[in-house]
């Protein structure tokens, strides 16, 4: 099927409709009002302040992981080896206060964090010369998704989306077969282990594309490694990956 027609197939990411939208914002403004998730400032969400500390990763950059490197090229991880995804690259730095925003995004149910941090990922894709055939968020396990009540990295891309005019694609397409352990809890040796084989594709074949995966942070790689080898599985020509954050130790 050409690529186009599978596209077509897969229906726009249907949004649910914030259960707040009766009330004007200006009265939910006035019972809650914004707080920045960095320094706890009234007033936005994340502060002028706060955004003004996240750092970009340093130049250069590992071609492959997005590690910076002491000279152009790859990293001494990446040079031997065989990668599922071409490159991963990161709108910042995973350090404080952006892995304090991050943190309350995911786990203190901040799920209006996603506006701040998607405009990180479409800051950062703005002025690239890279294009893509479509943009699909790293899932969750079911079990996760209804516990925390959002996909924080679909919230992330539906934001890029928007902001930058790319294809994103509703996120039951990819799954997590697998329910994993929580990846910042684990050495990355388990890391990969532990996420081996726990994506599917559900979608039609994907006919040579280029596909950007989207999420939150980057550490070991492993993740966005196991989504991309269910993309290439299922025909993806390219998988390449973007995340709000680069964890840089370790
Ligand atoms: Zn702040
Ligand atoms: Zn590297």
């Amino acid at each position: 099927m050409p690529l186009s027609r599978a596209l077509a197939a897969l229906a726009p990411v249907p949004r649910a409709a914030s259960a707040a939208a009766s009330i004007p914002t200006q009265l939910l403004d006035l019972l809650f009002p914004a707080r920045c998730a960095g320094c706890g400032q009234i007033g936005e969400l994340f502060c002028p302040a706060c955004l003004a500390q996240v750092q970009p990763v340093p130049q250069p950059v590992c071609l492959r992981c997005g590690r910076p490197v002491a000279n152009v090229g790859r990293c001494e991880g990446c040079t031997a080896g065989q990668f599922h995804v071409s490159a991963i690259r990161a709108a910042a730095v995973y350090a404080d206060p952006l892995a304090q925003v991050i943190h309350r995004f995911k786990y203190e149910g901040r799920a209006e964090l996603h506006g701040p941090l998607g405009e990180l990922l479409a800051g950062y894709w703005r002025g690239r010369v890279v294009t893509v055939d479509l943009v699909i968020a790293v899932p969750l396990h079911p079990k996760r998704l209804a516990e925390r009540g959002f996909n924080q990295a679909d919230l992330l891309a539906t934001v890029l989306c928007r902001q930058v005019g790319l294809p994103c694609l509703q996120p039951s397409v990819l799954c997590r077969t697998r329910e994993t352990q929580q990846q910042m809890l684990l050495g990355p040796v388990e890391r990969r282990a532990n996420v081996q084989d726990a994506f599917n594709w559900q979608g039609p074949p994907l006919d040579g594309c280029k596909a950007l995966l989207i999420d939150d942070v980057a550490t070991t790689g492993s993740t966005l490694e196991a989504c991309a080898q269910a993309l290439l599985a299922a025909g993806a020509g390219k998988v390449w990956a973007l995340t709000v954050a680069r964890a840089l130790g370790g």
